[in-house]
């Protein structure tokens, strides 16, 4: 039976890969996920006929409770509350690779492993419980439960390096000792503590690269797992995690123009003490225009590129979005999307946003494609963006976002603003783009704005 459990674990880690390479682009993400949710299915099956599986009751009672778990939480979440719940899930995942190489420990000894085995479960108690600590942290901070300012203290790196080097040494009787319960015990603790003492002092707004980075964590925490287990599918698929979470933090990293040192030691995020870009410079004022304003503009353009941002999620404005663009594309204007790989507040966010009401892919044009774009276009419509927009990320090298990649909109013929306020985004920094002469800032609700815009627009036709 064991063979065909492998032969299942085989075809199981194929269709991760592929499901995998399918979430590269949006017109085949679907069928990723699809796929890499076949493959964990096959998986637990597989898993669930291995000769090793004594008594199917406690897996039962533990599958009816988590799966309730995860249902009700994925069914509950709002799309920006996402982060939070990814934190949990990751969290959750280290530590239970964690509890089973503990479980493991505690049925044999380490004297009946190898010193490979032995470091596994050190590698897997302290990942997986760096990983929840970690986690729970990086949760409370999103989630407001936490405060989500950088919590520092003298000495702090200091200290967390002695904690690490007493982890370090600790796995020295852990390879040796006879009975090493009571080091993997202190392991735990340690690590549990390594956990929060390395979350506390980065700023709540950098935690989605975190949430990545400690999802690369849980990865690896199960790939040491299964090395404890001698599980080839635990192995491949923690790899797979350990190595998308660290692509993916890199990349966040490198759309954000920042190195993952900067993010884990630097306060980045912390929004400024007045919190908005001031309403009136010198001889400078914002300009503030009504809906019909705006309406005319959008009438009177041939192309219209729409950038969404942040804002635009937390208003829930992504059908109303869509509903203007196909307005708009009836009445014979050219409609395209801008993506910036870090607008709004988890990787493919707007990708995600924009598919949930139906845009079509081929419209979504990622930042390098669209760029180029801007100077040929009439209107460029900010609904809820802002870091992404900034030019000051080109110019300003005090700017936190200096050197961060932006969508060119103040190159397009007029810049309609949509947001509440002159309010900062995530980097906490004001923004120019309000005050040139060729930007309409329209106040309040994206939703409620674009709502009434496409009432104003059907009004005039
Ligand atoms: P920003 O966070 O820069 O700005 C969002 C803007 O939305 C705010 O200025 C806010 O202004 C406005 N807003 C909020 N609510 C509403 C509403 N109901 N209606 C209209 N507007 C609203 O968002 P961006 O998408 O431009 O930039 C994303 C930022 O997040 C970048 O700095 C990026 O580096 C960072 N980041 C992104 C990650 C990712 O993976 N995507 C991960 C980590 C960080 P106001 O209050 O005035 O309405």
């Amino acid at each position: 039976m064991n063979n065909y459990v492998n032969l299942a674990y085989l075809v199981s880690v194929v269709c991760f890969i592929v499901g995998l390479k399918k979430l590269s682009s949006p017109k085949t993400a679907r069928y990723g996920n699809a796929l890499a949710s076949v493959a964990m299915l096959i998986a637990i099956v597989a898993s669930l006929l291995h000769s090793d599986v004594l008594s199917y009751s406690a897996i039962i009672i533990a599958f009816i409770v988590g799966g309730a778990i995860g249902a009700v939480a994925a069914v509950r979440v709002q799309m920006t509350g996402m982060p939070e719940m990814v934190a949990l899930f990751n969290g959750s995942g280290g530590f239970a690779s964690a509890l089973v190489a503990l479980s493991e420990y505690s049925q044999t000894g380490t004297d009946e492993y190898t010193k490979m085995a032995a470091i596994s479960i050190g590698a897997s108690v302290l990942i997986g419980a760096v990983t929840l600590t970690g986690s729970v942290v990086a949760y409370g901070k999103l989630a407001g439960k936490v405060p989500s300012q950088p919590i520092t203290y003298p000495y702090q790196n200091f200290a967390n390096g002695v904690v690490f080097l007493l982890i370090v040494v600790l796995f020295y009787p852990i390879c040796v000792a006879t009975s090493p319960t009571w080091a993997l015990c202190l392991l735990l603790v340690l690590s549990l503590a390594l956990g929060v003492a390395l979350v506390i002092p980065i700023g709540g707004a950098d935690m989605p690269v975190v949430i990545s980075l400690l999802n690369s964590y849980s990865g690896l925490a199960a790939c040491a797992t299964g090395f404890v287990l001698e599980n080839q599918l635990l192995i491949t698929a923690g790899s797979l995690v350990g190595a998308a979470g660290i692509i993916l933090t890199a990349l966040m990293c490198k759309a954000m123009n920042r190195s993952l040192g900067n993010v884990v030691f630097g306060a980045f995020g912390v929004a400024d003490s007045t919190g908005t870009t001031k309403a009136a410079d010198g001889d400078r004022t914002v300009r503030d225009y009504g809906i019909e304003d705006a309406a005319m503009v959008l009438d009177a353009a041939s192309s219209v590129i729409i950038v969404p941002g942040y804002g635009l999620a937390v208003a829930r404005a992504q059908h109303v979005t869509h509903e203007l663009g196909q307005l708009l594309e009836k009445r014979g204007t050219t409609v395209k999307y801008a993506i910036h790989p870090v607008a709004g507040r988890m990787p493919g966010h707007m990708n995600v946003l924009l598919a949930e009401a139906d845009v079509p892919y081929e419209q979504l044009v990622e930042m390098d494609m669209i760029n180029p774009e801007f100077e040929t276009t009439d209107v460029a419509l900010v609904l809820g963006a802002n870091d992404v927009v900034n030019p000051s990320a080109r110019t300003d090298k005090d700017s936190p976002i200096y050197g961060m990649p932006i969508l060119d909109v103040d190159k397009a013929g007029t810049v309609i603003i949509s947001k509440r306020s002159l309010g900062t985004g995530f980097a906490g920094v004001g923004n120019e783009l309000f005050f040139a002469d060729k930007t309409m800032m329209i106040f309040g609700d994206a939703r409620q704005t674009l709502t009434e815009l496409v009432a104003a627009l059907r009004d005039g036709s």
